[in-house]
């Protein structure tokens, strides 16, 4: 079974660089605020939405395992 993922933007610290939307565009996408949303946390692998947490300069996308409420970024 695939991993069910909470992923969160932080709007605070989201300044709109698009690259969450880049890197993993089946979960993000920008809103009308010109932010990043999640559209569907499981739209992209893993693997995708941690290289895109990553990759956030302000460190706005926090993700965690659903069901074991671990933390896998940041
Ligand atoms: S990479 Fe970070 S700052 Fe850029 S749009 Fe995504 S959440 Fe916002």
């Amino acid at each position: 079974m695939a991993r069910r993922l909470r992923i969160r933007v932080d709007y605070h610290r989201c300044v709109g660089s698009s690259i969450c939307v880049l890197t993993a565009p089946g979960v993000f996408a920008l809103n009308d605020r010109g932010q990043s949303a999640v559209i569907d946390p499981a739209g992209d692998g893993v693997e995708k939405i941690l290289e895109a947490a990553e990759g956030c300069p302000t460190l706005a996308i926090t993700v965690e395992d659903e069901d074991s409420g671990e933390r896998l970024f940041p």
